[in-house]
């Protein structure tokens, strides 16, 4: 048997009224996702809570059968330095760290106008010079996302961080690391000199003059958030007895496979949004698929429209995903025993543009089982569905059956 799961990041939504009180789900051609809900089963997924932050990291480790309140050590940092290849001892702690744009006391854009890699490795590389340390090591990354790991027993990851695309056209000043007790003050300490140290390094490297001149917003400011420690999971072999691949071109997710013991398969093309390579996914899966028990496909598009509040793009990603993607793996799989599962990790509504707490339709077709009376994939048919309402967590026994 071949277990595939599907997970369109932020695909689901709530009825709008542009659209006659339908979602994008219901709005969007997905012959694919119902075929799947028709000849499978269907449910509701709680895949986020109110207790923990809202993010992606989370809902998908829950999905894939990982409990957060267990395993989560407090932010994404870990997750996107393992999918870097940053090896972390176990009491570092790693920051994601973004260039920033700051413009007379106010943070203006959370990429530093979208700056290229090659322009931020320059930087990057300038505030390791200047402030880097045995205790203290930047490490470039892609575009405006990099990692600060702090190697030291007097830092501590009680601290409050702001994520920066959260504060856009706010104030620096209010919005500085704050330490949620007496252990996180030296570390909002040295982490917010940094920031405030890094104006005049950064706004004056040639990179950023070379910006202005061309009226391009500049990466004049660190900014860090997501702090936490290595994450400590059981592998995903050994707990569900799977050889397993993930394909996904976000550094979040790539980072839990890691953690998993999953390989991270690359696909030629893969750009985390609406121009991404959905053919390439498809062959690479099949190809995973071969020598592999499981595969994981993560597609970001949906999640990003979401964000966007553009209700279009995001029934356009739905629609390429389900025919270029979905289509595509159903047809060279005619005739085998597999489990196929379509779901998002989360809802980023269009209404709201960020993720929501709302439980997320799923629907799992398997050769070998029984379907359900849902006749089509969509928030409102899936909670018709056999398997009711479920904890995140239990998604995995579902696909396999139990
Ligand atoms: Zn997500």
């Amino acid at each position: 048997m071949k277990y595939i799961v599907i997970l369109g990041d932020g695909m689901s939504d709530r009825p709008l009224r542009k659209l006659n009180g339908k979602t994008p789900l219901e709005v969007a051609k997905k012959p694919n996702m119902d075929f799947i809900a028709r000849n499978g089963r269907c449910g509701l997924l709680k895949t986020l809570s109110e207790d923990m932050p809202l993010g992606s990291d989370i809902a998908n480790l829950r999905v894939l059968g990982y409990d957060p309140r267990r395993y989560y050590t407090g932010g994404r940092g870990p997750l996107e330095a393992m999918s870097m290849g940053i090896q972390l001892r176990k009491d570092d702690i790693a920051l994601r760290c973004n260039l920033i744009t700051e413009e007379n006391g106010i943070l203006k854009d959370y990429s530093g106008g979208h700056i290229s890699t090659e322009e931020a490795i320059e930087l990057i590389n300038l505030v390791e010079e200047r402030f880097g340390t045995r205790e203290i090591k930047f490490h470039p990354g892609v575009g405006y996302r990099h990692i600060l790991v702090l190697r030291s027993s007097r830092y501590s990851t009680a601290i409050r961080c702001n994520p920066p695309h959260d504060i856009m056209g706010k104030k620096i000043a209010d919005n500085l690391i704050k330490p949620l007790n007496e252990s996180g003050r030296e570390t909002s300490r040295l982490l917010n000199k940094l920031i405030l140290r890094s104006k005049p390094i950064l706004e004056s490297h040639p990179v950023n003059l070379r910006r202005k001149k061309k009226g391009k917003l500049i990466a004049n400011m660190l900014w860090f958030w997501g702090a936490g420690k290595r994450l400590e999971l059981p592998r995903f072999k050994e707990r569900f007895g799977l050889n397993g691949a993930l394909i996904s071109a976000v550094n979040l997710l790539r980072g839990i496979a890691v953690y998993l013991g999953l390989d991270v398969i690359d696909v030629p093309g893969a750009t985390g949004y609406l121009d991404t390579n959905y053919e390439g996914k498809a062959e690479m899966a099949m190809e995973a698929l071969e020598t592999r028990d499981f595969v994981y496909i993560h597609v970001e598009a949906p999640d990003e429209a979401g964000h966007e509040g553009d209700v279009n793009k995001k029934i356009k990603a739905i629609e390429d995903l389900d025919k270029r993607l979905i289509g595509k793996i159903l047809n060279s799989l005619r005739g085998e025993e597999l489990t196929i599962a379509v779901l998002p990790d989360h809802a980023t509504p269009i209404e709201v543009r960020t993720h929501t707490t709302d439980p997320v339709p799923f629907a799992i077709y398997s050769t070998e089982r029984k379907g359900d009376s849902v006749e089509s994939y969509s928030e409102r048919s899936a909670e018709l569905g056999s398997y009711g309402i479920k904890e995140g967590t239990e998604f995995m026994n579902l696909l396999l059956g139990g």
